[in-house]
This record gives structure tokens, sequence and C-alpha cells, in this order.
């Protein structure tokens, strides 16, 4: 009999012990589950890392993380203890083979970034930007992207309990580092806030709003209650998404008495008023789904809101493979009952070729899946493209292997596009990492720019 090409077998989730690593070897179970220490004990530079791992990480690694936050780097460093504890799980940092093991994580690879994983030629694509969706654009008041005809994206703030080296909001997210500053909102919080729900309330197309940021763990609950509740009071609003890493990355924050409570009350008047409210988390490895998460997931779901979904980045090094997210996908559903909803293709951000796959990678995937979930918790793998907006890979109008740029077709007008009557006629092109064209490919491309340094554009 020959093996199928993926094997499914229930996985009993686990919390790795963070008592293994030296730094953390007297935290009690009560300190861990608070989402307060976790805070307070998120790794932010090499030093508290190295006080961690106890000297257990070789010190070439640390010149290495040194360098990519001073050369290429577009997040600064911050891991929360939580996500931290789930890198090498299976080995202390005394262990033989630890550094080994560290360097090849996949959650080390998007949360740690080191300048030896960057491409080396292009670090970047020639056409890599910041804001690389052109989200600012888009905004009809600060912070409020409304690209799609009947949802819009609301930007509450800057920050996250986490920052993710690929985050495709590097121009806004998070601290400046030394090649990248940051853009600031120029209103002050309650002026973007009240603009906000004043545009919605002037906008009846508008049926779905993703509160985003950052990840909305970062908003004092309060504030971010009463948003919601803002929202909620507007007729024309029917789906409520709110978007947050920290489901995955602070699991101790959503499992607090004072946001359960919270999140009670919401979903008591969505049901009233016929309103969806739903999490929306990043998780993109298996490893990160631990019976903390899964608690925080259901008890979410115990609030009466409506789901909680998964929206992954596709990721070379973390989950690049058929059995990497069908792994993953199933950790979700079995324990956590989080629904996998989509896989995205990394956004085309400076420092962030190593980390893409190209579109021909992205469709395999996307076969290479089918046929193993139900087909209801089936994800789509989608490339958004920019000024068009998320399509599934399939969907590609054309593609040229050999240069690497695909060709995609819309049919709405994003918000800057109100009076352009020839913008559902066009395409709109995406580019595959260069370094994986072929040598012909490659030429063309070297023969029409520098290799470009990490601060593109
Ligand atoms: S949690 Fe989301 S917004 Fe925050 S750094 Fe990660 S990808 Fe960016």
């Amino acid at each position: 009999m020959i093996d199928q090409p993926y094997v499914y077998r229930h996985r009993e989730l686990a919390e790795p012990d963070w008592r293994r690593l030296p730094g953390w070897a007297d935290v009690s179970g009560e300190d861990w589950e608070s989402a307060q220490w976790q805070r307070a004990h998120c790794v932010k530079n090499t030093r508290q890392l190295r006080q961690v791992m106890g000297g257990g990480l070789a010190e070439p690694f640390f010149a290495d993380l040194e360098r990519d936050q001073a050369e290429r780097a577009t997040m600064s460093m911050l891991v929360t203890p939580q996500m931290l504890n789930t890198m090498v799980a299976g080995l202390s940092p005394a262990d033989p083979g630890f550094t080994d093991a560290f360097y090849a994580d996949p959650v080390r690879r998007y949360m740690l970034p080191v300048f030896s994983d960057r491409h080396p030629e292009w670090p970047s694509h020639p056409h890599a930007s910041r804001d690389s969706l052109h989200e600012a654009e888009m905004w009809p008041v600060e912070g409020l992207t409304h690209r799609y005809p009947t949802k819009v994206l609301a930007e509450l703030l800057s920050t996250c309990p986490q920052y993710c080296g690929h985050c495709t909001r590097m121009d806004l997210v998070g601290n400046p580092t030394p090649v990248i500053d940051k853009h600031r909102f120029e209103a002050s919080r309650e002026d973007r806030f009240a603009a906000m729900l004043a545009y919605l309330r002037a906008n009846p197309g508008v049926r779905d709003v993703v509160v985003s940021g950052g990840d909305v763990a970062n908003l004092p609950w309060p504030r971010l209650e009463s948003f919601v509740a803002g929202l909620l009071d507007i007729e024309n609003i029917r789906d409520i998404r709110l978007a947050t890493k920290a489901l995955m990355g602070l699991p101790q924050f959503w499992l607090t008495d004072e946001v359960r409570s919270g999140m009670e009350r919401l979903a008591a008047i969505a049901r009233q008023r016929d309103v969806s409210i739903a999490i929306h988390t990043h998780v993109n490895s298996a490893q990160s789904v631990t019976p903390l998460v899964a608690r925080a997931a259901k008890a979410m779901l115990e609030t009466g809101i409506r789901d909680v979904r998964n929206q992954g980045v596709l990721l070379r090094g973390t989950n690049d493979t058929a059995a990497q997210l069908l792994d993953l996908c199933f950790a979700l559903l079995d324990d956590a009952k989080v629904m996998p909803y989509y896989f995205y293709m990394c956004d085309m951000i400076p420092g962030s070729e190593h980390w893409r796959l190209s579109l021909a990678e992205a469709q395999r995937l996307q076969h290479d899946i089918m046929g193993y979930l139900p087909g209801f918790a089936t994800p789509r793998v989608v490339c958004d493209v920019p000024y068009v907006g998320k399509r599934w890979v399939h969907q590609v109008a054309r593609y040229d292997r050999e240069l690497g740029i695909s060709y995609w077709t819309k049919n709405y007008r994003t918000g800057v596009e109100a009076d352009d009557s020839l913008a559902l006629e066009r395409e709109y092109e995406y580019y595959d990492p260069i370094y994986l064209l072929p040598e012909t490919g490659q030429q063309y491309w070297r023969s029409r720019v520098s290799p470009p340094l990490v601060a593109a554009s």
C-alpha cells in the first residue's frame, strides 16, 4: 500500500516547559499565565535574549541578530515569552545542537530574523516598497483604509504585543529601526476614532469593518470595547472582525476576566442586532498552537461571538510545505476550534525576498492542501495585489515565469479610482523573488536595476 502524500494524525497540544530556559527557570505557572508578567518580560534586545538563554545560544547568533537589526530589519525586536517558549520546544539551551535548532526553528525565522537569513544579492525586490498595499493612499480619514466597495480596515493603533519580522504594515507599526523610520498618525486617537465612526455612518454601502492596527490587544480594553460598541450602533455595519495575533502571541490577554466579560457584552449586543463579531488571528506554524492558545480561542467562542479564524502568511522556512500547512490547520481546527481561512503570500515590503514564495510555489501549495481538510476549513491561498486586493492564486490573468511577473485584473474600483474609467480594464503586476527565476530572468532584472538596499523607496 502506498502512503498518501500527507498522513493525518491527531496531535495532543502541549505547552512547552518554559523552565528549561535558564532565565525563566523559577517562573511560576501563575506568573506565566499573567498577561502583565508576559508583557513585562518580552524580549526586546539581544541582552535580554542572552539572559533568557543563559549562554546556551552561541555568540555568533547574537552578532547575526544584531547585524540584522542594524542593517536590514524593518521591525524592531519584540517577542513575548509565550512565543519564545515555542521555539525549539524539545531542547534546553545547554543541549547539544541547540543553536543549530534555533537557527532552523520556523517561528524564530520570522520573529527573530538574522542577517544570514536574508538573500545576499536581493534582500529586497526592486518593486518592494513601504506600505506596499498603498493602504494610506486609500484613507478617507486617517487610519481607515477603504479599498473594497463594501468593507474597510480600521487601523486603530500602531503597536502590537509582538513584532513580526515580515509585518506588511512595517511603514506604520512598531518602533523605528536603523533602516526604517515609521509613519506617525497626526490626529489624536479620539479624533481618529470619531472620524472613522462618522465616515461609516455617512457611507451606508460599507457593511464590514476589520478592526486592526497593529494589534487590538494593545488598546486598553475599555477603549476597544467602546469603539466596537460604536460600530454596533451603526445600522449598516453587519460584520466586525477584530484582528489580533496576540490570541496566539499573548493568549493570556484574551483570557483575562476584563476581556472575557467585555467580549460577552459585545457579543450580546451583536446577537441582538444581528451583527457578526469574529476574531481574526495570525498563526503561521503548528508549534504556536499550545493549550493556552486553544483555551483563549475557546474562551472567546464561549462569549458568544460568531467565530475565530486564522489568516497565516506563507513564509519560506516557516510553512512552505503542504505538510506544514496541513499540520497547522489541523492543530487549529482539532483542539483550538480556530477556522483556517487564508494563507497570504508575503507582501513585497523591503527585506522580505528570502521569505517570499513565487506565485507558482503558492499555486502548488494550494493544490497540495486540497482534499484533506473539511471544505469549509480549507484555506484559500491568496495574493494581495497592490491596487487590486486579495486574489486567489489561481485567478492570475497571465504569468511570465521567466521574468517572474504575474498580471491580475479586478472587478471593483478601490478608494483611489472612483473616477478612473479604465481601472477595470487594466492589468496589475505582482513579482516573484528574482533569485528563483531562470538565469535569463535574473539577467533581465540585473540589467535594469542595481540590487537594492533593504530600505527601498
Ligand atoms: S502582529 Fe500583525 S501588525 Fe503586529 S507586527 Fe505582527 S504582522 Fe504586523
